[in-house]
């Protein structure tokens, strides 16, 4: 099935993401994982994919494989392409489709600087349109609310998110946020250029300070002066951390939903638990 087709049928999408375990780690850790968000019946589970220039790697498929033929749930598996030749992208396009899956979340993935770039893709869009060209797929793209860091601007950032709509992306999952605010500016901005297709917040609860601060860094989120103060009360207690995350997590997606967002994509970061909790608070809001 076509994630296209869920918002057609449902005010409020609720989707969720994983990662393959790490390599030193089994891959049957994420069954347990899976089998407790199972319970949880969200719309679809993308599986995110390494961007390391490995194309022999197909944990993605794998899981995104389990999720759609164990647990009966439609899968979207991401796919880098900037470390990729146009042949890696096949091969990894044929083993999808041998897996029947059908929705892939194209992104062009992080430069590594210790890699040199294949030269067959340079940007996401290229290959939006490469697998759209191909045929047979649903095609997902990511986009910025406060712009993405190699960005000279937002207002440059949406134009090229736009061209990215044109080659062929039909849903949008934002990069994490953590002040609404942030979404409904960008939400206002890419309507009026004209994007129409679906978009999803993406929410990452906040579960440890370390971590969202690597993330923080990473993809340049503002944290507003009300997540800061909790995470300053509870730097030495990780457990309520956890909890405030939560609650802070449900407190921006009841919000969200009020507002009629399209749909909410939960980073898991593989915790049923967190994810349980908050699917449990929100679910009645959809
Ligand atoms: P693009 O859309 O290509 O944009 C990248 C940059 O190039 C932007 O600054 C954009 O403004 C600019 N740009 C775009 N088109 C042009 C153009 N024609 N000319 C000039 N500049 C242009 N990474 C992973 O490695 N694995 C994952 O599974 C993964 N999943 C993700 C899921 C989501 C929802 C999000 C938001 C991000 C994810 N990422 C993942 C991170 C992503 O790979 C990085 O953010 C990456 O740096 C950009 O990818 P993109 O697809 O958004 O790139």
């Amino acid at each position: 099935m076509q994630i296209a087709s869920l918002f057609e049928q449902k005010k409020t999408v609720l989707s969720f993401e994983v990662f393959p375990p790490k390599k030193t780690s089994s891959i049957d850790t994420i069954f347990k994982t899976l089998e407790e968000l199972e319970g949880l019946h969200p719309d679809f589970i993308s599986v995110t994919y390494g961007a390391g220039g490995n194309a022999g790697d197909t944990s993605t498929c794998d899981i995104a494989s389990v999720i759609k033929h164990t647990y009966k749930i439609e899968p979207v598996a991401h796919l880098t392409c900037v470390n990729y030749t146009k042949d890696e992208i096949d091969r990894i396009l044929d083993r999808l489709k041998e897996n029947e899956i059908d929705n892939i979340l194209a992104l062009r993935g992080d430069i590594n600087p210790s890699l040199s770039p294949k030269k067959h893709f340079h940007y996401a869009s290229e290959l939006v349109s490469y697998i759209k060209n191909k045929g047979g797929f649903h095609v997902s793209g990511a986009c910025y609310p406060e712009g993405h860091v190699n960005a000279g601007s937002l207002e440059e950032d949406i134009k090229f998110l736009k061209m990215k709509v044109d080659a062929g992306a039909k849903h949008l999952i934002t990069q994490l946020f953590f002040d609404n605010k942030y979404f409904y500016s960008f939400l206002e901005k890419v309507r009026e250029i004209g994007i129409t297709v679906p978009i999803e917040a993406g929410i990452m609860p906040v579960v440890n300070k370390a971590q969202i601060e690597r993330m923080v860094t990473l993809c340049g989120a503002s944290i507003p002066a009300k997540l800061s103060k909790m995470l300053q009360r509870y730097e030495n207690t990780p457990e309520a951390l956890k909890e405030a995350g939560i609650e802070y997590a449900i407190e921006q997606i009841t919000d969200l939903i009020s507002r009629g967002v399209d749909g909410i994509h939960l980073y898991t970061m593989n915790n049923s638990y967190i994810a349980r909790k908050i699917s449990e608070k929100v679910k009645g809001l959809l």
